[in-house]
């Protein structure tokens, strides 16, 4: 069997920067099972995963534009204590906060009664150099395919039950 469309993968790996510093990795837990061929994991990735058989390994280099976007400035923008409804006292750097309309931001900068909140990916602009084995390869159930994404099988019988988490 080779990884294809419609096959469930189980893939481990690890992505470094131009530095060589592993910026993501899976490596100390259990595989990544994704549904290969419906753009569950970063598109590029997917397509060089194309082919590969168990065991194989691979190395892909993304562009920042291939991985997580470009770092984007104008996402970068300062606010004031005040227009924290809840108070800004919980808040260091490496926060999360999410804005009214769901964005996801990170607190980059404390100065005073000024915030500074970055809402680009954390690993934006980066290119990133992934290292991918992979581990399993088995056909996807049709509840799957339906769903267009994998499904935990702790049971071993295949069902979406509680940890699907999708809204099918
Ligand atoms: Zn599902």
């Amino acid at each position: 069997m080779i990884v294809e469309k419609n096959k469930v993968v189980s893939i481990s790996y690890a992505a470094t920067d131009d530095s060589g510093n592993v910026v993501d990795s899976n490596f100390d837990f259990e595989p990544l099972e994704y549904l290969h061929g419906h753009g569950n994991i970063l598109q590029t990735l997917e397509m060089e995963l194309d082919g590969l058989k168990v065991d194989e390994e691979k190395k892909v280099t993304l562009s920042a534009g291939q991985a997580y976007g470009d770092f984007d400035p104008e996402l970068v923008f300062e606010v004031s204590r005040e227009q924290f409804p809840e108070g800004a006292a919980g808040l260091e750097l490496g926060s999360m906060v999410q804005s009214s309309d769901g964005m996801e931001l990170i607190v980059t900068d404390i100065d005073g009664e000024k915030i500074v909140l970055d809402g680009n990916h954390p690993l934006a602009g980066r290119t990133l150099h992934f290292s991918v084995i992979v581990k399993n390869i088995r056909e996807a159930t049709s509840e799957e395919l339906s769903h267009q994404h994998a499904h935990k099988h702790e049971h071993g019988d295949g069902s979406c039950g509680s940890n699907c988490g999708c809204s099918h």
